[in-house]
């Protein structure tokens, strides 16, 4: 009897997410200059439009290189992108250590949103600096206590 012939299994991209409405990280939670202009706590970007950039094509590439952790990773559920759950994750470097910072864009994070972070970040070993009432936490490796509370 002829052996059946064993296929392939295919694999199909996950779907790729978009910003898609999303402007979190252009109202001024996150710091930046853009074209001279200065974005900070209070004060949003001076190039951001009504739920979009007026600058799309022009914006810098801090802009189009930046994904937030909801952007980049989809293990991170969907009820978390920073415009439903106004907590923005992104990666940020302190020296050679990699952490995630979670910040509050003007509302108290959520406690099943910090329950489900904070679980995340210990059941995958990662660094987290999150802000609760604008207050800064931390949970991480005993370099990266050191290094982001000196
Ligand atoms: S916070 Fe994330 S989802 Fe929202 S606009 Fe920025 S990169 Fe896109
Ligand atoms: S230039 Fe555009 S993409 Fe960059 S922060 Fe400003 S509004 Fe956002």
């Amino acid at each position: 009897m002829e052996e059946p012939e064993i296929q392939e299994p295919t694999f199909v991209n996950a779907r790729k997410r978009s910003c898609d409405g999303c402007t979190a990280c252009c109202e001024g939670w996150l710091t930046a200059e853009v074209h001279g202009k200065y974005m900070y706590s209070g004060r949003m970007c001076h190039f951001k439009g009504k739920g979009q950039c007026t600058i799309y094509d022009q914006r810098p590439g801090l802009c189009s290189a930046f994904r937030c952790e909801w952007l980049a990773n989809n293990d991170i559920p969907e009820w978390l992108k920073p415009d439903l759950s106004h907590t923005i994750m992104y990666r940020r470097m302190i020296g050679e250590i990699e952490y995630i910072n979670v910040m509050e864009t003007g509302v108290k994070i959520d406690s099943t949103i910090l329950n489900w972070i904070v679980l995340h970040a210990l059941q995958n070993g990662l660094n987290i600096r999150y802000m609760v009432n604008g207050g800064w936490n931390f949970i991480g490796s005993t370099e990266f206590l050191a290094a982001i509370t000196e």
